[in-house]
């Protein structure tokens, strides 16, 4: 990848030219992000954004549990939340502040301790606060739209805003999110609960995702949303692609919408056995998978 032709604004944190994403993504596959961007805090990005050239593409990550990069890298600026932007803190009315990069096991264990109920479910999702916002994350029957109060993000010309969460246009697994905008913070609610059953349902949650998921594994959790009426992890056992394998890419045995990279897999490798995956099962049922995963980036 080329430099941008302009420079870049000035910012308080660090910019990594050709910064290393397959680092830190659960795949732990994909090229490099053109510049990965890692402000800290809000107002300097508002400033960096508001700086940067209109055309330069803007991509906020958070730690990739949706993700896969492709091998070429990502054009532009990849923009990663520093931990200054993962606190907690809990607000009259059962409510949770977060900030973008907070993981979601933070903010149910913090809402746990406050005795605030229905946010339980995110102690399943290994990603941030600004992936559940932007994916519409859930689990177990709810999803990050039921919980959500309003979110502020710094849009990509750089102004700060607070958004209610009806502006989202929540989906299953999407939210209307203008493309370059950044979650940097979310106030979610819930509802009076009690402190030990909040702690055992999350305890069952941790337990049934042990027993049923491929936690340790590289992997980039959901691979295909599931289409209505359907389970896609039934319809991928269904057309025989529970263990397939294309080079170290594999159809996790464990959980058949899990892909997994077993070691030197490539992101190619990873979104071809997606692909052949989908093709499978719209054989088999007619029925074609649409990706969860987010595949950003080039082809190298
Ligand atoms: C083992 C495992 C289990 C999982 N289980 C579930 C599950 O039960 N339910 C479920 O819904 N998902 C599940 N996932 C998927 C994943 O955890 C969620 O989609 C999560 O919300 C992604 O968060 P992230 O921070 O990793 O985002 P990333 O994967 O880094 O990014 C995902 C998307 O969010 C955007 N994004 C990230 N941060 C921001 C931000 N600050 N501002 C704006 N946009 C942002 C990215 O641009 C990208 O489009 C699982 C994944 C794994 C690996």
């Amino acid at each position: 990848m080329s430099a941008p032709c302009t420079a870049l604004p000035p910012l308080r944190g660090t910019i990594e030219h050709q910064g290393s994403l397959a680092d830190f993504i659960w795949f732990r596959t994909g090229g490099p992000a053109e510049w990965l961007v890692r402000p800290d805090d809000v107002q300097s990005l508002a400033a960096f954004l508001a700086g940067l050239d209109p055309e330069v593409p803007v991509l906020p990550v958070g730690v990739g549990s949706n993700l896969i990069v492709r091998d070429g890298g990502v054009p532009g600026v990849v923009v990663r939340l520093p931990k200054a932007m993962a606190k907690v803190s809990i607000e009259p009315g059962n409510r949770v502040r977060a900030g973008g990069a907070a993981m979601g096991i933070t903010v149910a264990s913090a809402a746990r301790d406050a005795g605030i109920a229905g946010l339980e479910f995110l102690r399943g999702i290994p990603g941030t606060v600004g992936g559940a916002v932007r994916m519409n994350a859930g689990a177990y029957g709810r999803d990050t739209s039921n919980i959500l109060v309003e979110i502020t993000l710094v849009t990509r010309n750089g102004t700060v805003e607070t958004w209610p969460a009806a502006r989202l246009g929540y989906t299953y697994r999407h939210s209307e999110l203008p493309e370059g905008a950044v979650v940097v913070e979310a106030l979610f609610e819930g509802t009076p609960g009690d402190k030990a059953e909040i702690g055992a349902e999350m305890d069952r949650i941790a337990a049934e995702r042990e027993a049923s998921q491929p936690l340790r594994s590289r992997t980039g959790g959901s691979t295909f949303k599931n289409p209505q009426g359907h389970s896609a992890w039934k319809l991928v056992d269904d057309a025989g692609c529970r263990g397939l394998r294309r080079g170290d890419a594999q159809v996790s045995e464990k959980h058949c919408n899990f892909l997994l990279n077993l070691g030197n897999a490539s992101s190619v490798d990873i979104e071809a056995l997606g692909e052949e995956v989908r093709a499978k099962v719209k054989a088999q049922s007619g029925i074609e998978l649409e990706w969860e995963i987010q595949r950003i980036g080039v082809d190298k």
